[in-house]
């Protein structure tokens, strides 16, 4: 299509399970970088086409624009079996470098405070554009130039690179999962963007993943969540057990209090203890919303969010 033509190709900079990113320029103005990703279909898609409904979403988040959602700029299929992502260009890293980076960086309460509202507003924004992310990490977290993190890959691109991929053959982490997709209930909403941010949250105090289920199976996630958070059960949520994919492993662990999330999380404080409690609910009809998190005392409380310029980069 036409569209390829604005873009002139430069190196390859990245490659992932589901994608070669090149670096790239405006044809019409050199000196604008983008990144174009170049989705790697799956065999269902490469035989059958991309869905026009799959199509018709990624077109939707062309339209969208947000401080902390990665800008989409254009979407174009070389042979119409290739997928290419133009994306807004931002090689300094994600949030994930930076939590591991024991080394050489240290942050603190307030950077962790301001990286959340950060989040919590990108997330915020496709809910109420009814449309869920679905597989929020810290390496899904892009750093701008400017210090700004940017919600980037959708789960939806990588939907349609592998719609049908067996669980053994793929590395999707499945350790920022909720509760309620593990037990394959029919509907569920926003509140699975909100529990995965309640891990990266718990992951930015901690430096650690909150919930590392190693071999990562399901069920080793499921033990996991009721070790570390509490086992589901019909006190704690209504109708769970009636869920298809419904298992308790084990002894049934009471639901951890406050205390117990003190001791570990004190460093953001009581209100940020109280809004990481709201994000890790094991009913996610009980999860404090989108909206619910950025109108939390937690933003308020002190110490302020720091301002971005002051948010600690790649050393
Ligand atoms: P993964 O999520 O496995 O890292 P991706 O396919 O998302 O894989 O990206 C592969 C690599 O390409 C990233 O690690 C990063 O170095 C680079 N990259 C991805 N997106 C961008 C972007 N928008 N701007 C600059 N570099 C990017």
């Amino acid at each position: 299509t036409l569209e390829r033509k604005k873009y002139v190709k430069g190196p390859k900079i990245g490659s992932g399970q589901y994608a070669d990113v090149f670096s790239a320029t405006l044809a019409a103005d050199p000196t604008h970088l983008v990144a174009i990703k170049k989705i790697k279909l799956g065999p269902e898609a490469a035989e059958f086409g991309i869905s026009y409904d799959s199509l018709r979403e990624i077109k939707f988040l062309q339209e969208l624009h947000h401080p902390n959602i990665i800008q989409l700029h254009a979407v174009f299929s070389t042979n119409g079996q290739n997928l290419n992502l133009v994306l807004e260009h931002l090689p300094q890293g994600d949030l994930l470098k930076l939590i591991q980076d024991t080394q050489n960086v240290t942050y603190t309460p307030a950077d962790i405070k301001s990286w959340m509202l950060m989040l919590a507003r990108a997330v915020h924004f496709i809910h109420l554009n009814g449309i869920l992310h679905r597989d929020i990490k810290p390496n899904n977290l892009l750093i701008a130039a400017s210090g700004a993190i940017k919600l980037a890959d959708f789960g939806l691109a990588r939907a349609m690179a592998d719609p049908f991929q067996a669980m053994t053959f793929n590395t999707v982490t499945i350790w920022y999962r909720p509760p309620e997709l593990f037990f394959q209930a029919q509907f569920y909403g926003g509140a699975v963007d909100v529990w995965s941010m309640g891990c990266v949250f718990a992951e930015l105090v901690a430096r650690e993943v909150f919930l590392r289920a190693w071999p990562d199976s399901e069920m080793n996630m499921v033990k996991l969540i009721c070790d570390k958070v509490g086992t589901p059960t019909e006190e704690n949520w209504p109708g769970v057990s009636k869920l298809r994919g419904y298992v308790t492993p084990g002894e049934v662990v009471a639901v951890r209090g406050r205390e117990e999330w003190m001791a570990g999380f004190r460093a953001v404080g009581e209100s940020g203890v109280d809004l990481l409690m709201g994000m890790l609910t094991l009913d996610p009809r009980r999860r404090v919303t989108a909206e619910g998190v950025l109108g939390h005392a937690y933003w308020g409380a002190e110490p302020r969010a720091s301002r971005l310029e002051d948010l600690p980069r790649r050393g």
